[in-house]
């Protein structure tokens, strides 16, 4: 049995002309945490969830003295995490569209201009899964999984932000609900098939053989 929990460690950068010239967030966070990056004084940060505050957070302490988040929406940030951004001296701005990222700072649909020495981009990460094989599917871009974390492979399971983005916690209970199922199978419970999500390439509904004992919990 095999559980991949690699995580969604690709940062997605939005693809706008000059896209290169903004760190990805989570680049940005690993530099920051050794204090290997400088900000300069106007940080623009696109994206205003968790994420986005946390690089916020961390810009206030580099030294930024004006610090923007913008996002397409209500900002998805939980509100501890915005009203620490806000402490930081962030401000918020929505709803927002980039057009392009300049020499300047970040040039809106609206034709606004955001000034800016650094521009984070903090849209969302996504996994590396090129070492599975193909045999495991993946939907959008994450693993595919059933409701036991079980992939189209039934004997590789896959959790936390490798199969959705999302707090460490579910990461956790998804372990757990994984470990339980993989136990039940290694203790050789009766065999019976359960009908998984339409994951294959063509569509259909496949199933797959577990032990009636994994289905306690169901
Ligand atoms: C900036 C930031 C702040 C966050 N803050 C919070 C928070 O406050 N509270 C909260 O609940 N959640 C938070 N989260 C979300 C939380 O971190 C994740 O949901 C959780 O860590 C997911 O756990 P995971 O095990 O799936 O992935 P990860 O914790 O990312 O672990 C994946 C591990 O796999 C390794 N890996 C990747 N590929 C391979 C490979 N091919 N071979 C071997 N190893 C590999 C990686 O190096 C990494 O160590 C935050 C996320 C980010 C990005």
């Amino acid at each position: 049995m095999v559980v991949v929990a690699a995580g969604a460690q690709k940062p997605c950068l939005l693809p706008v002309p000059g896209q290169e010239r903004a760190t990805a967030a989570l680049d940005f966070l690993r530099l920051s945490k050794i204090n290997e990056v400088k900000v300069g004084e106007r940080v623009v940060i696109i994206g205003a969830g968790n994420v986005g505050c946390a690089a916020a957070a961390e810009a206030a302490r580099l030294g930024a003295k004006e610090i923007t988040l913008i996002d397409i929406q209500e900002p998805a940030s939980f509100v501890v995490e915005r009203k620490h951004a806000e402490a930081a001296g962030a401000k918020f701005l929505w709803p927002k569209f980039t057009q392009a990222v300049t020499a300047k700072g970040v040039e809106l649909t609206d034709g606004t201009l955001l000034p800016a020495d650094t521009v984070i981009m903090a849209v969302g990460d996504a996994p590396d899964l090129t070492f599975l094989p193909e045999e495991v599917l993946l939907e959008r871009g994450f693993v595919a999984v059933n409701d036991r974390y079980q992939t189209s492979d039934p004997q590789v399971f896959a959790i936390g932000d490798a199969v959705r983005l999302g707090l460490l916690t579910e990461a956790i209970g998804a372990g757990r609900i994984a470990a339980r199922t993989i136990d039940d199978i290694l203790r050789g419970g009766r065999m019976l098939m359960i009908t998984c999500p339409p994951w294959n390439r063509h569509g259909s509904i496949w199933t797959i053989t577990t032990p009636v004992s994994t289905l306690r919990e169901i």
